[in-house]
């Protein structure tokens, strides 16, 4: 499994459609200040679902929105997918490509979608149970992340550990049935 490109539209600094695409080895983002490189991770935790504005450095949601310049008009909605290639099924679903999308409007209507089906926000984020994946997994080490991880809480270490071991979909569907 791994992360084929993003497409981003109307997202933060991303007036105008753009894909990222991404190849074997490592790939470096690099430009001057203010640039929109943060805006590039913003868009991938914001697709797998960050429900918080200030995660994303912004004050409310509707400022991942294209909010304008002096020559162009602010956008109405913001879209971010993420197409993954799942030939070795990591992702737990048939498909060899999955793409996973988001939309926001300023009206606050929003959508989540997978290979292009509308789905909840509840559908992306099992889908990426257990893989590393997802706003809380380790794929994404966000700035001052390392350092908690090295003087947190043993319990909030744990959770990255349970995500590594791949067993946070039992705890969650024990939780769940303790519930019910
Ligand atoms: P640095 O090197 O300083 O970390 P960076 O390349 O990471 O910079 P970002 O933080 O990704 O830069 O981008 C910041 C830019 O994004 C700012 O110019 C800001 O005005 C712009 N920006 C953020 N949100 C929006 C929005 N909703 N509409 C338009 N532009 C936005
Ligand atoms: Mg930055």
């Amino acid at each position: 499994m791994y992360l084929k490109s993003i497409e981003v539209y109307g997202f933060k600094s991303f007036a105008n459609k753009i894909i990222f695409e991404f190849h074997d080895g490592i790939t470096g983002i690099v430009g001057p200040n203010g640039s929109g490189k943060s805006n590039v991770a913003d868009a991938v935790r914001w697709v797998l679902g960050e429900q918080s504005a200030k995660q994303l450095r912004g004050a409310k949601m509707e400022d991942v929105i294209f909010s304008g310049t002096e020559t162009r008009k602010p956008l109405g909605y913001a879209y971010v997918s993420l197409t993954i290639n799942n030939e070795d099924h990591k992702l737990p679903i048939e498909y060899d490509e999955v793409t996973v999308a988001r939309r926001v409007y300023r009206s606050g209507e929003s959508e989540y979608l997978l290979n292009g089906n509308s789905c909840r926000l509840k559908d992306m984020q099992e889908l990426f149970l257990d893989t590393g994946i997802g706003k809380e997994g380790y794929s994404i080490i966000g700035q001052g992340q390392i350092e908690k991880i090295l003087s947190g809480k043993p319990e909030d270490r744990r959770e990255l550990f349970d995500e590594a071991a791949g067993i946070v979909k039992f705890k969650k569907r024990r939780a769940a049935a303790h519930h019910n």
